[in-house]
């Protein structure tokens, strides 16, 4: 199955204009919101991780160990015991590294482009 990665951006560029912006989104967000096979999850990830910087911040989530989200570090920062706080539900001290997952928040430039566009096809197009 193919991946189509204007869709890729299409959705992105969707997301982002949300209002409120969709955040901390995961590959497999991506993959079922487009109904792409778990085959291509490499390639989509590293489709996404091409853009760091650019339009998409790569972050890693704790979750605690009934999957709430928790704390985000950005990928390349250890993560630090001392900022974890207990989790809304009441799970305390629930650092885990097994239960990492990596997420994906869009860079302000992203936002503000795609919210840009989204007006532009909004405006009624002139006449005469
Ligand atoms: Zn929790």
């Amino acid at each position: 199955m193919s991946v189509s990665y204007t869709e890729i951006n299409e959705i992105l560029s969707r997301w982002a204009a949300n209002d409120p912006p969709i955040e901390d989104f995961t590959v497999e967000n991506v993959l079922s919101t487009l109904n792409i096979s778990n085959d291509r999850y490499e390639d989509v990830l590293r489709f996404l991780m091409n853009k760091e910087g650019f339009e998409l911040v790569p972050l890693k989530m704790l979750l605690c160990p009934e999957n709430h989200k928790g704390k985000t570090f950005h990928l390349n920062d250890p993560i630090n015991e001392e900022e974890i706080y207990d989790c809304w539900c009441g799970e305390e001290d629930y650092y885990n590294p097994d239960n990492v997952v990596l997420v994906f928040n869009f860079t302000d430039d992203f936002k503000s482009d795609a919210l840009k566009k989204k007006m532009n096809i909004r405006r009624p197009m002139k006449v005469g």
